[in-house]
């Protein structure tokens, strides 16, 4: 029995500390550009600079040190006076309250400042810089430079667990290049230390390692958009496969946000053209009759049509650059009037919605239960999904 219990305690104690060694989110920053020349300098607190295992330097806050490629090398220097050229260098956070602030000189672009550690190398003609960030720091990150100054708590703490959701699904995206995601939309937009919206951390902290699951126990694809248009979408009726809790909702809540409702019109002539690329049988060269191309969208629906032509909504959507693809058509003469509802693709969660729902008194776990069906919320560490 007592043999038991000790090992259950150590079991418990082993689990905690695995909790503990959660890694850190490695994120290439400034990623669409070339770097070869930024200035750094701590924000706050302080930094050890490593080349390899070797410490070389200690930065206060009133070092700035300028890092530049040179063959192939990141070259260090200090006002002036060069401490020489390494393959690769650590800038290691001392404490939690550490920040750094990056400034690109070569291509000149906007600083930034970043929590904890970088690491830094010379690669494809380029310093490649890493955030070595914490996972929730990097959350914190996302959320403002993803919805800046939103003040309502409920939501924030769903998009704070859609956003880790995400990072976690896709922790290996960029691997090949030497990091886990990058700072750009392709990932998740990523500027840096949330620093304006003091809301945000509150959120990130209160959901600490929550992230979605399916019944199968893997993080779901948290695909959020702007506004459904008063009705989500089926995974299939947009994308190729069919996703259990990506299933279509009626949503009355995003009605009268900002992004509800759109307007476009296309002449008649262009419309019928477009067609034609669609039109296997040649259908529309023999259909001499009055044209009538009007279309109800009522119920979502995945196809736009015409007698025998059939044109994927999506496609429309990407084609004629629409808000949405949820949209109906009227005629008037030469001309079609596009009337559409919602922005974005319109699967999962309907962003203006979940604003409404939280304004409204909505928990954040109603929210989530309401867009994605049949999910979990769970913590990270029990998983196993995050460890080293
Ligand atoms: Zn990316
Ligand atoms: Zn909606």
């Amino acid at each position: 029995m007592r043999m038991a219990k000790q090992g259950l305690i150590l079991l418990v104690c082993l689990l905690l500390s695995v909790g503990m060694q959660a890694r850190n989110v490695e994120v290439g920053i400034y990623t669409p550009h070339s770097l070869t020349s930024v200035l750094v300098k701590p924000a706050s607190g302080s930094y050890e600079m490593y080349a390899g295992e070797k410490k070389i330097l200690e930065l206060e806050s009133n070092v700035l040190v300028t890092l530049s490629l040179r063959n192939g090398l990141v070259a260090v220097s200090i006002g002036g006076t060069e401490l020489g050229e390494f393959p690769e260098l650590k800038l290691s956070a001392r404490s939690a309250e550490s920040t750094l602030r990056v400034k690109p000189l070569q291509p000149s672009l906007k600083e930034s400042i970043y929590d904890d550690s970088f690491e830094i190398t010379g690669a494809r003609g380029a310093l490649r810089m890493v955030n070595k960030v914490k996972l929730d720091n990097y959350i914190a990150g996302v959320l403002e430079s993803e919805i800046g100054m939103n003040r309502n708590i409920e939501f924030l703490k769903v998009q704070a667990i859609i956003c880790r959701t995400y990072a976690v699904s896709n922790i290996k995206r960029h691997s090949s290049e030497g990091y886990d995601l990058c700072d750009q939309v392709h990932c998740q937009a990523y500027k840096g230390k949330s620093r304006l919206n003091l809301l945000i951390s509150l959120a990130v902290s209160s959901t600490s390692a929550q992230l979605l699951t399916d019944r199968s126990g893997k993080p779901i694809i948290s695909a959020f958009h702007s506004n459904c248009g008063g009705q989500t979408y089926n995974s299939e009726d947009i994308w190729p496969s069919e996703v259990s809790y990506l299933r279509s909702v009626r949503d009355s809540f995003c009605a009268g946000s900002p992004h509800a409702i759109w307007r476009h019109c296309i002449p008649v002539k262009d419309w019928v053209s477009y067609l034609g690329s669609y039109d296997k049988t040649g259908l529309l060269k023999k259909d001499t009759a009055a044209r009538d191309f009007r279309f109800e969208a009522g119920k979502k629906q995945p196809f736009y049509i015409y007698k025998g032509v059939v044109v994927p909504v999506k496609d429309i959507r990407r084609d004629w650059k629409l808000r949405s693809s949820y949209f109906s058509i009227r005629q008037q003469q030469d001309t079609l009037y596009f009337e559409g509802r919602g922005y974005g693709h319109g699967i999962g969660m309907c962003q203006e919605g979940a604003m409404k729902m939280a304004a409204l008194g909505y928990k954040h776990t109603e929210i989530i239960n309401f867009y994605y069906k049949g999910v979990t919320i769970t913590d990270i560490h029990n998983q196993g999904l995050f460890k080293e």
